[in-house]
């Protein structure tokens, strides 16, 4: 029998084709090295996480324990295994498939009960603040609106209270409520965001309290822009 080398060296296409697949599959090692190289570095360590990845299903498994490694230790420890044995266990295997389906589970739970919200008009009166102001916040009503601290995790997020309560935060243009808030409360919050200014102006006149500290207002031109003069001075509007 003629052995494949035979066709190789005599048959052109033949050898054409090996010439390409081989190049195919040198590519695609290439690429998974980078993609592994992503995962681990360098090292001995890329071969063992492609021993692993090997299998589609552990490849999955492995990747979505690399996004939540930073702050998940035991998800840490996992792709550190695999980095340096080239396996887990059956045991291992299914308590990081458990963990990730809850995780993802709980991620699906807190969007069904998101809220989109523009609050771009909150932060933009809060953003004008004095920057002595440690938490510019501005009150409508029930509510109050404030920042966290610039270097908080928070950071660009706005925390919603309503009667002293915190209610939740505003991230990325989605409300995220704690605790069970009424539609309503949502439907109010939305109708402050459309103009969050009149709004505020319009509780002050109303109750003769300053829309950002709460103090009464005792002199006239106070009480007619709803917000005190420190406070209006602090916020910019004077
Ligand atoms: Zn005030």
């Amino acid at each position: 029998m003629l052995s494949s080398n035979f066709f190789v060296a005599f048959c052109p296409e033949t050898r054409d084709t090996r010439v390409l697949t081989e190049k195919g599959n040198e590519m695609i090692r290439e690429n998974r090295h980078e993609e592994y190289k992503v995962l681990v570095g360098e090292g001995v360590a890329i071969t063992n996480i492609a021993k692993f990845c090997d299998d589609e299903d552990n490849k999955k498994i492995v990747f979505a324990l690399k996004e939540i490694m930073s702050w998940n230790s035991f998800a840490k420890s996992l792709v550190e295994q695999v980095a340096r044995k080239g396996s887990l266990s059956d045991k291992q295997l299914f308590a990081a498939s458990a963990m990730l389906a809850k995780i993802e589970k709980n991620k699906a739970d807190r969007k069904s009960n998101m809220f989109s919200l523009d609050v771009s008009k909150i932060l933009a009166v809060l953003d004008k603040a004095d920057p002595a102001m440690k938490t510019p916040k501005i009150r409508v009503g029930d509510f109050v609106f404030s920042k966290p601290a610039p270097h908080s995790r928070n950071a660009g997020s706005l925390y919603i209270k309503q009667l002293g309560e915190y209610i939740g935060k505003v991230t990325g243009g989605y409300y995220l409520p704690v605790g069970s808030v009424s539609k309503d409360t949502v439907a109010e919050i939305q109708e402050i965001c459309k103009d969050p200014m009149e709004s505020a102006v319009a509780y002050g006149r109303r109750t003769g309290n300053c829309a950002v500290c709460a103090r009464e207002l005792t002199v006239k031109e106070s009480i007619d822009r709803g917000i005190g003069p420190i406070c209006a001075d602090k916020l910019g509007l004077i």
